[in-house]
């Protein structure tokens, strides 16, 4: 059943030359060259003949990567068209290297209904320069309560269900929700928070609140609610996916429930594998996210997760805010920032270029294994698999700026900032969605 949908653009025809292909699914990792033809990947190798129209990109000393699928971002749409819609969303997602991005249901009105979520579908077909989806909300209005009609939901696309910004208020909601999201071939995405400990939090409970007099969000807010979630999945025998992890009580809880064989997949945010929460230091609002930026022990826990394949994949956690919601004291901002657009970037030059991530590892959790999450096939660099890739110059420094971004906001932890690595040319199922080389 079709999960994501954009416009019709023209195909693909031309030839990516000299790059490093590095490609952990088909075992490539050298440098290589690419012709597409027709949207598709035609040949893989060295020196490809081209025909005449075919278009050459020189990508020497370049990545050619498989493209990248998020499974986690916010459109905005429909209601907050000001801060993102599916348009600025999916040019944002390709200028990031994505090929493939789904959006949560804390829409205004909230994505809880058939009719609704065929409405973004078509709206997808319209404007959608990368192939997007959607997830249903598992209670209706995101309220807690009554439970959403699954079946109906996931006959009309959607790729799971979730109420994430808010969690679900107790276990047997959450037992319920897990059975019925089983019963319609989906599952559930939690966003994990017990609210009795989240309490009016600020940011990270730790000796950092302490000093900033900021009221702090413990790690058990987040781990207590991990377990008891997947207790209820091992119970339900349920499929079910945790968003956005950030403490190393959550992992402990993750690594429990897969030994035991619960189904489970895990996602953690470029932002927690690379900031801790004395960055809050600076108040800055754009360093205001729930979870929120926790402690040094919790990043590097969280980055040796991702390498062992603990955690399965990064998802952006993309929250587009506009600037004067951002734009006030810390205690008064909104919760979020955005992330499709510097993902790579950010994950790059602080993990890999160290050493302490390699490449292919970064790739496969960013691609294959979302891909596999959200029931799509792994972009490849292979003959005959679709145009699913992305070029990227590693050695291309830039400042995330308003300007430098495709994204409606702004609010980026990374706001004037420099970062190494730069997606040139994205192509999103066989068509150009973005170009920067031309
Ligand atoms: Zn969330
Ligand atoms: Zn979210």
């Amino acid at each position: 059943m079709q999960r994501t949908w954009c416009k019709r653009l023209p195909a693909a025809d031309l030839l990516v030359c000299g790059g490093r292909v590095v490609d952990p699914k088909s075992g490539l990792d050298a440098v290589l060259d690419v012709r597409v033809s027709g949207g598709k990947v035609a040949e893989v190798g060295a020196g490809p003949a081209h025909g005449k129209s075919t278009r050459v990109v020189d990508a020497d000393g370049m990545l050619v990567l498989p493209g990248f699928v998020d499974l986690h971002s916010h459109f905005r749409t429909p209601g907050r068209e000001d801060e993102e819609d599916l348009a600025s969303a999916s040019t944002a997602a390709a200028a990031g290297g994505y090929v493939a991005a789904f959006g949560m249901a804390n829409t205004a009105p909230v994505t809880d209904s058939a009719p609704l979520l065929r409405g973004l579908v078509g709206q997808a077909r319209k404007d959608a320069v990368i192939p997007i989806g959607f997830f249903a909300a598992v209670t209706c209005g995101l309220a807690g309560e009554q439970l959403t009609e699954m079946g109906e939901l996931g006959k009309a696309g959607a790729i799971g269900f979730s109420d994430d910004g808010r969690p679900l208020p107790t276990a047997a909601l959450t037992r319920r929700a897990l059975h019925d999201a089983e019963v319609s071939g989906g599952f559930v995405a939690i966003h994990a928070q017990d609210d009795s400990l989240f309490a009016g939090g600020q940011m990270h409970e730790g000796p950092t609140s302490t000093q900033l007099g900021l009221t702090g969000i413990p790690s058990l807010c987040e781990s207590l609610d991990v377990s008891r979630t997947l207790d209820i999945a091992a119970c339900e025998d349920a499929r079910v996916h945790v968003c956005h992890l950030s403490t190393a009580a959550s992992l402990a809880a993750l690594a429990r429930a897969k030994e035991a064989g619960v189904r489970v997949t895990a996602e953690a945010t470029p932002h927690h594998l690379t900031l801790n929460d004395e960055a809050v230091a600076s108040l800055d609002p754009n360093l205001k996210m729930n979870p929120p930026l926790r402690a040094e022990s919790d990043r590097a826990a969280l980055v040796e997760a991702l390498k062992c394949g603990l955690v399965d994949c990064v998802a952006t956690d993309h929250a587009p805010h506009g600037f004067e919601e951002k734009d006030v004291p810390f205690e008064e901002a909104p919760f979020g920032c955005i992330g499709l657009e510097t993902a790579f970037s950010v994950l790059y030059g602080q993990l890999v270029e160290p050493g302490l991530l390699d490449l292919a590892t970064l790739v496969t959790r960013m691609s294959a294994a979302p891909a596999g999450i959200a029931g799509l096939p792994a972009p490849a660099i292979a003959a005959g698999a679709p145009a699913d890739l992305c070029v990227i110059d590693p050695r291309a420094v830039w400042t995330v700026t308003p300007d430098t971004l495709q994204s409606r906001s702004f609010n980026s932890p990374w706001l004037g900032r420099e970062l190494t690595a730069r997606v040139k040319l994205t192509l999103a199922a066989g068509r150009v969605a973005w170009d920067d080389l031309a």
